[in-house]
């Protein structure tokens, strides 16, 4: 057999969406799987609506994927070719000129290119959907080209297929309808047919095609979300393809190693966002503190230095986020307060006080500050909770209502918030000396 060919053909007419990406992807995954060739074509004959700035972003977003090519081509640089070849088949009585009246504006008369259609039933072996037959009868000598210089969108492809040496087309089942025109079209180039995998749809929440209605369908929109690439190839692999076992995680490398037509679904595939962002959690969770770290800060918009306590906040952050935009609102949120010491209101440190009186709030933060004195700098949590959880278990404490009205006021003292992590987790990420210094602040707010 050929050595194998596949192509990534966008057209510049939008952002990078999913579903372009999902067929780039599966190009890429089944030409490097047989160590072949990918060609990616910039499809931008629609010049109303192809933009610079469009193929831009798809071939950046699909680089910040991983997925890459062999060779480049634009097909507005390709029609010195297109025309060529009309005039070939015109010359050959595959095609003719017909004369008639523009379509936009009935005045003007035209030279059309119309293939001469043989009208037959034309049957293609599609690798995931088996057998298409389809009567070609009804698509009559269809218009290949607006002038015998203007090559339209099929004539291009195919010619473009052809040159290429594409052994394998891979695209969504919405082209379905295009290919029995394009394979006349090949048959009257002389071109070899190439092997169609028709992929199946990418289906929204209520099963409804994925549109902008069903949520961000940019990949650009995800990495400014905080997802990493290496989440959003495993989670794009596997909608609508399956290894044939149980494995769910899987680098691009193990992808090329794994992937196989023959594990392509003929059913729709359902975007599912819950378990995208847990693929990217897991994967978020991978990376080492450090790694973690330096995604987090590129990130940011402003990507502005972080303070120490976010690079000490890294594996609560692994914990709870599942995109580095959850992390990034954990920072500028819940976890605000290591950032700035708070502004503390009297009313909030008593609000848990009840009978006991402040006397009693203020002596438990003084015996935090007090065992504070044998803590490190820097201790982790669990050590600052051994320190600290006798003193809300203490005999006096637990007769005057127990541990939330000892922690209660220490979590504030050190958060400001009525919502933030354990004191504990609070008093290692500020450090000692910091977090000593607002339960002063604390206590001076009680007052004498
Ligand atoms: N340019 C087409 C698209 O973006 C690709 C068609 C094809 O793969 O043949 O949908």
């Amino acid at each position: 057999m050929n050595r194998v060919v596949t192509r990534i053909p966008p057209s510049p007419t939008g952002r990078l969406h999913i579903g372009t990406a999902r067929t780039a992807l599966f190009n890429y995954l089944f030409a490097r799987h047989a160590g072949g060739k990918v060609i990616f074509r910039s499809e931008d004959t629609d010049r109303a609506r192809s933009k610079k700035e469009y193929e831009d972003e798809i071939i950046e977003g699909l680089h910040w994927l991983g997925i890459g090519w062999d060779e480049f081509a634009r097909q507005s640089e390709r029609t010195a070719r297109y025309t060529e070849l009309l005039e070939k088949v015109i010359a050959e009585g595959k095609a003719y000129v017909s004369k008639e009246l523009a379509k936009d504006d009935p005045e003007r008369e035209v030279e059309v290119v119309r293939l001469k259609n043989p009208g037959k039933e034309v049957v293609f072996e599609d690798l995931v959907r088996g057998p298409i037959n389809t009567h070609t009868g009804e698509l009559g000598d269809f218009v290949i080209a607006r002038s015998r210089t203007d090559a339209l969108y099929h004539f291009a492809v195919v010619v473009d297929d052809m040159d290429g040496g594409v052994t394998h087309i891979i695209r969504g089942e919405d082209h379905i309808p295009n290919t029995a025109r394009q394979i006349l079209i090949q048959e009257a180039l002389g071109a070899e047919r190439p092997q169609y995998a028709h992929l199946p749809l990418i289906l929204d929440e209520k099963r409804a095609k994925l549109s902008k209605r069903s949520g961000a369908t940019s990949v650009m929109d995800y990495r400014a979300e905080g997802f990493l690439p290496e989440a959003l190839v495993n989670y794009l692999a596997l909608l609508g393809w399956n290894p044939g076992d149980e494995r769910e995680d899987f680098s691009l490398t193990e992808l090329v190693g794994a992937f196989s037509v023959e594990g392509i679904q003929k059913s729709g595939a359902a975007w599912n966002r819950e378990k995208l962002l847990s693929v990217n959690q897991r994967w978020m969770r991978k990376l080492s503190d450090d790694q973690f770290f330096a995604a987090l800060e590129a990130s940011r918009p402003d990507a502005t230095e972080l303070a120490s306590v976010a690079r000490r906040a890294v594996p609560l952050l692994k914990e709870r986020a599942r995109t580095f935009g959850e992390a990034r609102a954990l920072l500028s949120g819940e976890l605000a307060c290591l950032f700035a010491a708070p502004e503390l209101s009297r009313e909030t440190l008593r609000a848990k006080e009840g009978e006991r009186g402040t006397a009693f709030t203020k002596a438990g933060l003084e015996a935090v500050l007090h065992a504070a004195e044998a803590l490190p700098e820097s201790p982790d949590a669990e050590t600052a909770k051994a320190a600290l959880m006798p003193l809300a278990d203490a005999e006096e404490a637990k007769e005057k209502g127990g541990r939330g009205a000892m922690l209660w006021p220490l979590r504030y003292a050190l958060s400001g918030q009525e919502r933030s992590p354990d004191p504990f987790t609070l008093f290692a990420l500020l450090g000692r000396e910091e977090s000593s210094a607002r339960v002063k602040k604390a206590i001076a707010i009680l007052g004498a």
